[in-house]
């Protein structure tokens, strides 16, 4: 049986070595053989000259080095297409899903389990901001996926079966998070306290964020375009209202008047139909990109592994 150690990497010069080290000790502890598949995901600091010494070092060690920054659902399909194991555990580089939970997944697995999901105890130190920000994305996206994203999280250890699927998935705006609860199979959950980041910075900056939390409901929910069509019934509503105080008016001979209530209704309706139309904007971007058909990610350089001497750019 062969463990597989996925890895998302993006400016972690400081914490790989470390991270390294602490599940080393991990997987040393376990009968199992391992690999570990680091990807690079368009670093700018030295995280690819880590990664490349670490497989100099050690034979399980490969690297994936992406041409630029594609973020970490692609760092983390590329990693999971990549790794050979017959499971495969993904976790970040910074420590935060902590490696000493590894073996129980991997037991969980022996079990038979197919999907072992981390779940966060604690959400570990934020702002309250983040936090409220954060509690409103996860209701939207569990109404939009029908599961309890709360305290998912991206910490999983995943069959092959289940790899298999998910890389064969032609998505481009693939919500690795959601996904891997959307395909099913025999799931069950471990759960675990999120560590401080042991080095670095977190890599989401609130705009980030706000744009990852729009795409991903987008990608797994219509709910919004259903707004217009609920926005189209409130102004049908107004305007039979409307409608009927204006006729009134007229046939009692009162139908001067009124300037402010065209202003009112013409600026209110013509807001409702440009947000509608940008609704309707936001998913056509979204089909248009998918069907680009552009590649999640562009690979640049590969390193260690058995198959080195038949890859270029090694
Ligand atoms: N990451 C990545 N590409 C990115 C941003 C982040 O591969 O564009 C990786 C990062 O190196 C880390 C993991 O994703 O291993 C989680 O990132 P981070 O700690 O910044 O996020 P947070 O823990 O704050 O959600
Ligand atoms: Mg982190």
């Amino acid at each position: 049986m062969k463990l597989s150690i996925v890895v998302p990497c993006y400016n972690e010069e400081e914490s790989l070595p470390m991270f390294y080290s602490v599940t080393m000790k991990v997987l040393e502890g376990m009968d199992c053989s391992y690999e570990f598949v680091f990807v690079d995901d368009g670093s700018r600091d030295r995280t690819w000259a880590e990664i490349e010494t670490l497989s100099d070092d050690d034979a399980s060690v490969r690297g994936v080095h992406f041409s630029r920054n594609f973020g970490k659902e692609a760092a983390l399909m590329a990693g999971l297409s990549e790794s050979t194991g017959d499971c495969c555990v993904v976790l970040d580089c910074d420590l935060q899903h902590p490696p000493e939970k590894i073996p129980e997944m991997y037991s969980l697995w022996l079990d038979g389990y197919e999907i072992v999901e981390g779940v966060k105890s604690s959400r570990g130190q934020e702002s309250a901001l983040h936090r409220f920000a954060a509690h409103t994305f996860y209701s939207l996206i569990s109404a939009a996926t029908g599961f309890d994203m709360s305290s998912a999280s991206d910490f999983k250890l995943l069959d092959r079966k289940a790899i298999d699927v998910l890389v064969g998935m032609q998505e481009k705006n693939a919500f690795f998070r959601a996904l891997s609860s959307w395909i099913g199979f025999k799931t069950t959950t471990v759960t675990f306290d999120v560590q401080e980041r042991m080095a670095g910075e977190s890599k989401w900056s609130t705009a980030a964020l706000t744009k990852y939390a729009l795409r991903n409901i987008t990608s797994f929910s219509t709910a919004p375009m259903q707004i217009v069509t609920f926005l189209g019934g409130v102004m049908l509503l107004v305007s039979v209202v409307m409608g009927i105080v204006a006729l009134v008016q007229k046939i009692a001979g009162v139908a001067l008047g009124g300037f402010t209530t065209v202003i009112i209704l013409q600026l209110f309706s013509s807001s409702i139909i440009m947000i509608s139309i940008g609704i309707l904007g936001y998913y056509i971007a979204r089909i248009f990109e998918e069907v680009k058909n552009r590649p999640m990610y562009i690979i640049s350089k590969l390193c260690g592994g058995e198959k080195n001497d038949e890859r270029p750019d090694c």
